[in-house]
């Protein structure tokens, strides 16, 4: 109660400080973006008085405080155009005070955004090079203290270099001599919408029957990169597609993937409502195995378009950017996304199910092999992911990392086959996607759900003890949940031939990964990045950081340690490595003989096959029957299923209604329209 009315003390206080609706201009000039500089300029419309402006700290899909503050520089404030001293708050580096002489209306307020060198993950890593930029409003301004990121209207301009073309979700107003002026938004609004802008950018109209436009726009470093297969657009339509069958509804108005493909900015994925700001290396689309890799990630953020901007767990639905995020629901946000982002390729034929079950089988035999679950709970992730998104790869598996992705997926990979078995394979994870993602196609609003929500929309599925099943498997510290996987007709079994996914990751992260031989994860330039409790390499004294300098006598490759590896069975001798960490060199022999051990999915012979249900396409263009696109859902009633209960519970009667679902918390909207 105290808490509550000191926050609504502090809510009346600050809201008086806005003079008006009154719209924020901002002008950033990014014509400096190739010299890795942005230069800001705002007007803030205030009143007398002591004023607080604030630098956006927890941001949206980055699930913390990770708004890169320390790389602002210059900042200026002006009122009637004489400068006023501002003070920064002694415990949140992220407010600046300032107060207002009287007979100010207005605050103008300069700052440069320097772009981050090196390091720095999401919105705090690199984002430009001499042909690209990717603008994340939230690095190139400030926003008066204020209830609500939705109270706050900004009018945006946008300055680029001669000759830059721009993508963005944003709409243009106007656009003339590299001046974009953009339509009147929301804070919210504005600060989910980036924009691209490259000297090589190619839109790619992706041709789907959503009645909304979807688009990837393509920006690289060289013209050549933005070339795409014959198929591309095409396959990506399918995608489109399937995403659509399988929620039921769209929630924006059109839809664009900005592509930014450079080796010298940061690589990741950040989801927004109608957009997502995708970044990964120069030459993706040239290789087939880097498409699939580029296929995952599209995939991944397209998703979050539904799970994660509409519907958002309530501790990560802030109202503002200077309200503390809490994350215990990432396993829904992240992992249900993880598992979609997998499976949605494949059912679009993006890659072939085949590569599909390596990528389940390298995700499995990694949480297998996981130590650190036997004393940190999977759920525990999920509230600490502030902290274990820049954790370093040193002492992974031990410390647990962001396990709510992948491990994640093996929780929902359970339930889905839960449900399957609960009833007779009529229903599945699908049904819970309409019901809970579904609804009505329009605007992009924000409806946050609890823990409870998710139960009560499964047991609508499928009635079960959920909150348990859930539970059970979130906080335990016994074995991976790989339930689901034999449950779908598989197992896990080891070979000396490689897993393609697994061969692709191992690619793109430049690595060896030898978590189930050596027990060890080496980078390409030997440096060793993890080393797992009670395996081999552990019990040979080998640690993370250590730089392995040869191998049985030779230079360290990481072809001659693979090699070392696959022959290990056809040696008595154990395998010699010499190490060098910090002005140590040691000499090693980790004691393995049991050669190349890739993990792979076999089929448990006699069991139906509903890996194969649920990867196969639910828009069946090829049947011409059209997609489950808007079909009602409808509440399990529970004499229709009671036949294939064995739990011994009462079934509801036909006709009654479906179990009570509590109201959701009144959507906020993210936009202005
Ligand atoms: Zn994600």
């Amino acid at each position: 109660m105290r808490k509550l009315r000191v926050l609504f003390f502090c809510a009346a206080f600050l809201l008086a400080q806005i003079a008006s609706a009154a719209s924020i201009r901002l002008l950033v000039d990014a014509t400096d973006a190739p010299h890795r500089v942005l230069h800001a300029h705002l007007v803030i419309p205030v009143r007398p008085g002591p004023v607080t402006l604030w630098y956006p700290k927890w941001i949206p899909g980055e699930h913390g405080p990770t708004g890169p503050l320390i790389q602002v520089a210059g900042l200026k404030i002006t009122a009637n155009g004489a400068p006023l001293s501002w003070s920064r708050d002694l415990r949140d580096m992220y407010a600046f005070h300032v107060d207002v002489p009287q007979g100010a209306t207005e605050l103008a307020v300069d700052l440069d955004f320097l772009d981050p060198v090196a390091g720095g993950q999401f919105t705090a890593g690199g984002s430009m090079t001499p042909q690209l930029a990717l603008i994340s409003w939230n690095t190139v301004l400030l926003y008066p203290a204020a209830a609500s990121s939705e109270d706050l209207t900004y009018e945006a301009t946008l300055r680029l270099p001669a000759g830059w073309q721009y993508a963005t979700a944003l709409t243009t107003v106007s656009a003339s001599g590299g001046e974009i002026h953009f339509a009147p938004l929301t804070l919210t609004h504005l600060i989910d919408s980036p924009v691209l802008a490259a000297v090589h950018l190619r839109k790619v109209d992706i041709p789907s029957a959503s009645p909304f436009p979807h688009h990837i726009d393509i920006a690289a470093d060289s013209d050549a990169a933005t070339a795409t297969p014959d198929d591309f657009a095409a396959k990506y339509g399918r995608l489109v597609e399937e995403e659509r069958a399988a929620f039921g509804a769209e929630h924006f108005r059109h839809y664009d993937w900005l592509l930014t493909l450079s080796n010298s900015v940061a690589h990741f994925g950040l989801e927004h409502h109608e957009s997502s700001d995708d970044r990964t290396d120069e030459d993706t689309l040239g290789e087939q195995a880097t498409r699939y890799g580029l296929a995952e990630l599209l995939a991944h953020e397209y998703t979050h378009s539904w799970n994660g901007k509409y519907r958002r767990p309530a501790g990560l639905a802030v109202p503002n950017y200077d309200v503390p995020m809490t994350g215990e629901l990432l396993w829904v946000y992240e992992g249900l996304t993880e598992f979609l982002g997998y499976l949605m390729p494949a059912r679009a034929g993006l890659y072939p199910i085949d590569y599909y079950r390596e990528s389940v089988a390298e995700i499995a035999s990694t949480y297998t092999h996981r130590p650190g679950r036997a004393w940190r709970p999977l759920v525990d992730t999920a509230i600490d992911a502030q902290d274990l998104y820049g954790a370093p790869s040193a002492w992974s598996s031990y410390r647990r990392s962001t396990d709510f992705y992948d491990e994640g997926l093996l929780l929902w990979l359970d339930v889905d086959m839960t449900i399957r078995k609960l009833t007779a394979d009529k229903r599945s994870l699908d049904d819970f996607l309409r019901h809970f993602y579904g609804g009505s196609d329009g605007d992009p609003v924000v409806k946050p759900y609890t823990f409870d929500d998710v139960v009560r929309a499964l047991n609508d599925v499928a009635p079960n003890d959920w909150a348990a099943f859930l539970n059970a498997r979130l906080q335990s510290t016994s074995s991976a949940p790989t339930g689901g996987l034999e449950s779908s007709g598989w197992k896990l079994a080891y070979d000396d031939l490689p897993n393609a996914a697994l061969e692709a990751h191992e690619k793109r992260n430049k690595n060896i990964d030898a978590t189930v031989t050596l027990g060890l994860v080496v980078h390409d330039d030997g440096r060793i990045e993890d080393v797992i409790p009670g395996g081999p390499a552990a019990k040979a004294a080998l640690v993370p950081g250590a730089m392995i300098l040869a191998v049985n006598g030779r230079r360290f490759t990481p072809e001659l340690f693979r090699a070392s590896i696959k022959e290990s069975n056809k040696r008595t001798s154990p395998i010699q490595v010499i190490d060098e960490s910090e002005d140590f060199v040691t000499v090693t022999s980790i004691d393995y003989h049991g050669g190349a051990r890739y993990p792979h999915l076999v089929r448990i012979e006699g069991t139906p096959d509903r890996m194969a249900q649920m990867v196969a396409s639910r828009v069946k263009r090829e049947t011409g029957r059209a997609p489950r696109v808007g079909q009602a859902f409808q509440p399990v009633v529970w004499d229709r299923l009671s036949s294939l209960s064995s739990s011994g519970r009462e079934p509801r009667q036909a006709g009654k209604p479906a179990p009570h679902r509590g109201p959701y918390t009144p959507p906020s909207r993210i936009t202005s329209r």
